[in-house]
């Protein structure tokens, strides 16, 4: 069936509130790349947004999997509990920047996981206040988007948000934001709107993934840290996008130096398959009551083995390190593009190992974004057989999340193509016409 068949069925069986960022349809994915309905290939610089860190369908992952398909795929953790989410739930209690014991409890999507992050915090702290910042992005569930500092599209007619939840300007070059403006931000909020006594915790990501590959400062993070232990208030690290070697670490927040009392992770935690967890303190951890937490799908068998063979890669095949290289190599690219000015002005190239992001600039050395000419970037790009993904308050951000398992040479070809799309979008017609 052609891409545009497809289409025209999805636009009558599924509602519009749900978008494509491309009007193709995946038959198949392997690595790095990936096949539409019409047997066109793409090398994918998304990765399903930052989920296939290990890339699609890596072998030890589908070998996991396949083992566990041919034993059970289902009893519910919460009725006949199983080894794997238990080794799982150790692993990521070794691996979480904690100081003291950890303890984790396993969901499905990555908005389950803050849910939950947020349970266990108010019932930690027998509190309800919730503390999150201007363009952080947590998910789609009420509560998750009440804490998504976005308003449109993400509460657009959904009437009244939770209560309790309070957004600070978020610090970033972009915004013109600094690490005193949301400092103060709190303060006022302390004085005006609640008090810190009654918040139960901060919630942020350690690099804002949706608004644009925004690191949050490790300044404003050492100073959140600061606040919560003299308020007592438990910080959250949502670390679903920025989790499992994207940043060149395992998490996020581990350049700053900072300890969260709570993680979220979620996506490339299963290598595609949906799983998503809370890792924290344990001491915080156990607070909820027995029934307080759960889900019938939660730490599903066949996603346990997944992640469990995800960890494996990650350590054997030294993606933390392979993080910084590709990063490093798509800076050098995109810094030559720049110097060479013979496309699209580029600027503000950012974003901590794997996890690069620039803008899309109307002039070289100007921050005015154009976001016309970001859907061009985008559209070539798809046109040349590469996924790439824009974002960003004003649209403008191309984004940049490859797999961590992609070879040298796809990456080289990759990045060709994103420097074609660059130059064709600043002159979109053919040198023959
Ligand atoms: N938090 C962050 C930082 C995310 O990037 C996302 C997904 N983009 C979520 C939460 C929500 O995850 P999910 O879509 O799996 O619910």
């Amino acid at each position: 069936m052609l891409n545009s068949q497809l289409h025209q069925r999805r636009g009558t069986a599924v509602p519009r509130g749900v978008v494509n960022a491309f009007p193709i349809y995946a038959t198949k994915a392997e690595g790095s790349e990936l096949w539409d309905a019409e047997g066109r290939r793409y090398i994918d610089f998304v990765s399903g947004i930052s989920v296939v860190n290990t890339g699609h369908r890596h072998p030890q992952v589908i070998a996991a999997v396949t083992e566990q398909l041919d034993a059970f795929t289902h009893t519910a953790f919460q009725v006949v509990p199983y080894e794997s989410y238990i080794t799982l739930c150790e692993r990521l209690n070794a691996i979480a920047p904690f100081e003291e014991p950890a303890k984790s409890v396993l969901f499905t999507t990555g908005a389950e996981a803050v849910e939950n992050a947020i349970k266990i915090a108010r019932s930690a702290t027998n509190r309800h206040g919730l503390i999150a910042f201007a363009g952080g992005f947590h998910g789609r569930t009420a509560l998750t988007t009440a804490l998504t500092g976005k308003i449109a599209p993400f509460w657009k007619k959904f009437g009244l948000a939770p209560a309790g939840i309070y957004h600070l300007p978020f610090p970033a070059e972009s915004s013109e934001v600094q690490v005193a403006d949301s400092l103060n931000a709190l303060d006022t909020l302390f004085k005006s709107a609640i008090d810190p006594q009654d918040v139960a915790a901060i919630i942020l990501e350690p690099v804002q993934g949706e608004s644009g590959t925004l690191p949050a400062p490790a300044e404003l993070l050492v100073a959140l840290r600061e606040l919560c232990d003299r308020h007592g208030m438990l910080l959250i690290a949502d670390e679903i996008q920025t989790g499992f070697a994207r940043t060149g670490r395992m998490f996020g927040i581990e350049h700053s130096g900072v300890e969260p009392d709570i993680i979220a992770v979620a996506k490339s935690l299963a290598g595609g398959f949906p799983l998503s967890g809370v890792i924290g303190k344990a001491e915080i951890m156990d607070a909820v009551e027995p029934g307080g937490l759960g889900g019938t799908y939660g730490g599903s068998p066949i996603a346990c083995r997944a992640a469990l063979a995800v960890l494996d890669v990650i350590e054997s095949e030294n993606l933390l390190a392979r993080a910084d290289v590709i990063g490093e190599r798509i800076r050098r690219a995109l810094e030559a593009h720049a110097a060479r000015n013979d496309g699209v002005a580029i600027a503000s190239i950012r974003g901590p190992g794997a996890m690069v992001a620039f803008d899309i600039v109307r002039k070289p050395g100007t921050k005015e974004p154009d976001a016309a000419a970001t859907k061009s970037v985008v559209k070539a790009a798809l046109d040349d057989g590469l996924i790439l993904l824009s974002c960003g308050a004003h649209g403008n951000i191309i984004r940049l999340l490859t797999p961590l398992t992609i070879s040298d040479a796809l990456l080289d070809e990759g990045l060709e193509k994103l420097g074609r799309a660059l130059r064709v979008a600043a002159d979109p017609t053919p040198a023959s016409s």
